[in-house]
């Protein structure tokens, strides 16, 4: 299928939400937490690259959440789109979904690992057990905590939810939590072993945070996670 570009914005220096639209379908059908692949011909190569479905479903609508990685390959040439481009996609796919029945739970990302979470949290909010959710979401700037003044807003309306933001490089104004997210979801689990914990974002925090889970005790079934990298 295709898919076409209807609007980008930047969200931060470098990261940019998207808004697409799947052509030759009625609409997208997928579970909050799922990607979409992409594929487009660069520099003569065919190139496939994953993307978390950044929003709950909406029709023929997506949204994405990425960042231009350096000397990357994909990400670039989606930031170099304007709307109206089309670019070839497959999906949904994964199994980063919420585990039935659901439990309280701690949603854990750092940087765009916080797409698939745009996507679950008003999921997870709307159950009718009214599950307890915290989301951490480890930044190194202020200004790269994306998508905080939605994350505050459902914060405010819903009492079963709690959003803790920390920064591994803040300004000396930052009053909240900093360094990274490791400590911050140790601390909000605490003694409990029946919660489920979704971790998304690069391999490095993942892996260490799984590490951390399982010394603590969590059944690995618990442990949910996805990789970027
Ligand atoms: C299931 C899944 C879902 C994904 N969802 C998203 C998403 O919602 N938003 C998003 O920005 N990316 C997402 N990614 C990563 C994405 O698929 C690409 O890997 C990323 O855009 C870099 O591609 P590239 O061709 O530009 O870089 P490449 O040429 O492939 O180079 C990648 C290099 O950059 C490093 N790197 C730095 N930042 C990132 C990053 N954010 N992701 C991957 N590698 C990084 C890697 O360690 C690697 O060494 C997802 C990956 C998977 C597997």
């Amino acid at each position: 299928m295709r898919a076409r570009l209807l609007e980008w914005r930047e969200l931060a220096p470098e990261t940019r939400h998207f808004v697409f639209e799947a052509l030759d379908v009625e609409s997208l059908a997928f579970v909050p937490g799922q990607f979409v692949s992409f594929t487009a011909p660069i520099t003569g190569k065919l190139i496939t690259r994953a993307y978390s479905l950044a929003a709950p479903p909406q029709g023929r609508k997506l949204e994405l959440c990425l960042n231009r990685v350096q000397e990357g390959r994909f990400s670039p040439y989606l930031f170099d789109l304007q709307p109206g481009a089309e670019v070839d996609m497959t999906g949904p796919y994964g199994t980063f979904v919420p585990r039935q029945p659901v439990s309280d739970s701690v949603l854990v990302a750092t940087g765009t690992g916080i797409a698939p979470f745009r996507a679950i949290l008003p999921d997870l909010l709307a159950r009718d057990s009214r599950p307890q959710v915290t989301l951490i979401f480890g930044v190194r700037y202020e200004r790269g905590l994306l998508y905080r003044a939605e994350f505050e807003e459902f914060a405010r309306a819903h009492a079963n939810f709690r959003f803790r933001p920390t920064l591994s490089r803040p300004e000396p104004s930052w009053q909240g939590r900093t360094g990274h997210v490791q400590p911050h979801l140790l601390e909000t689990i605490g003694r409990r072993r029946d919660m489920d914990v979704y971790i998304c974002g690069l391999k490095e925090m993942v892996d260490d945070m799984r590490a951390q889970l399982k010394a603590a005790g969590l059944e690995r079934r618990r442990i949910i996670y996805e990789k970027y990298n």
